[in-house]
């Protein structure tokens, strides 16, 4: 069996559709076509909007697909402490800071942004001064924990202008691509309500399950910029990225979990078979 090791990673907040099983079958197909594995994670942190009903699903769902995955399937949620500690790791070193913004407050500050500082454009202001902090933990308001990227600057030095990420293009050619991690400011990298947010924790399970490739659409290239960030911070290795094509209905658009005619289990229901879904894919008749 050869060191590759991809994974597949939703998220159980609806039933899967024809972009989730596209993304499953490329990462399943690339694992078998390199010797490799395919691990299937269940990034479950966001606890209110996240069912088990939806999770059995997912199982049913790849297994009439014909797809195999490793056992046991981490839940993310059954491992929030693993979280913490890296979290821990990157708010020991000054990293990190607490933001008491409310939604709207972010929504419009981000209207606004960026905001030019000496250190490049800054986001979200920044540490409040310790005595503004103070007031609000005895006041028991609710925080998330920021990524400062004029202190990760600070830590990286020259480093932090010369990260880059190994991005793998559908021809199999493998092109190093710049990483601007400040696009985003100072990204939230524990939630208010869920103690991580999904960079943190697919950051430090990608790592902690050996991927080495990280198979995903393209609507998450942008997050590469940062993990890629996260992933020097915490000492993490480093993974090649391919970014997959978005599956979008005739309209053009792309398929949401509220799109229900073409989850799989409609789909299925209507009887296709996964030959007829693979065709719909425009992926050859072989399963998984
Ligand atoms: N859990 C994410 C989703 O369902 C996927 C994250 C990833 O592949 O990095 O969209």
């Amino acid at each position: 069996m050869s060191a590759f090791v991809t994974r597949f990673a939703p998220s159980p907040t609806g039933l899967l559709h024809l972009g989730h099983a596209y993304s499953a079958l490329i990462a399943s197909r690339a694992a078998n076509a390199q010797g490799g594995r395919m691990i299937l994670r269940i990034e479950d942190i966001d606890q209110t909007r996240c069912k088990p009903e939806f999770e059995a699903a997912i199982f049913e769902d790849l297994e009439w697909l014909g797809l195999t995955w490793d056992l046991p399937v981490r839940r993310q949620s059954d491992h929030l402490s693993d979280y913490e500690n890296a979290l821990e790791t990157l708010r020991n070193r000054g990293l990190a800071y607490r933001c008491f913004k409310t939604r709207k407050e972010v929504a419009d500050e981000i209207a606004r942004a960026p905001h030019e500082t000496p250190e490049g454009p800054q986001f979200f202001g920044g540490p409040l001064p310790r005595s503004e902090e103070q007031a609000f933990i005895e006041a028991g308001a609710a925080f998330a924990w920021r990524l400062s990227i004029s202190e990760a600057k600070h830590a990286l030095g020259e480093k932090f202008d010369t990260l880059s990420f190994q991005q793998q293009l559908p021809s199999g050619e493998i092109k190093t691509i710049a990483a601007t991690p400040d696009i985003f400011g100072d990204a939230v990298i524990a939630r208010k309500d869920a103690g991580t947010s999904y960079h943190l924790a697919s950051v430090h399970d990608d790592a902690l399950q050996g991927i080495t490739h990280v198979l995903r659409g393209e609507d998450l290239a942008s997050a590469a910029h940062f993990h890629r960030l996260l992933q020097v911070l915490l000492d993490y290795p480093e993974p090649v990225y391919q970014h997959h094509k978005l599956i979008t209905d005739d309209a053009g658009n792309r398929l949401a979990k509220r799109d229900k005619s073409i989850t799989l289990r409609a789909l299925r229901a209507g009887g296709e078979t996964p030959t007829d879904v693979f065709a719909r894919l425009g992926l050859s008749g072989v399963k998984g």
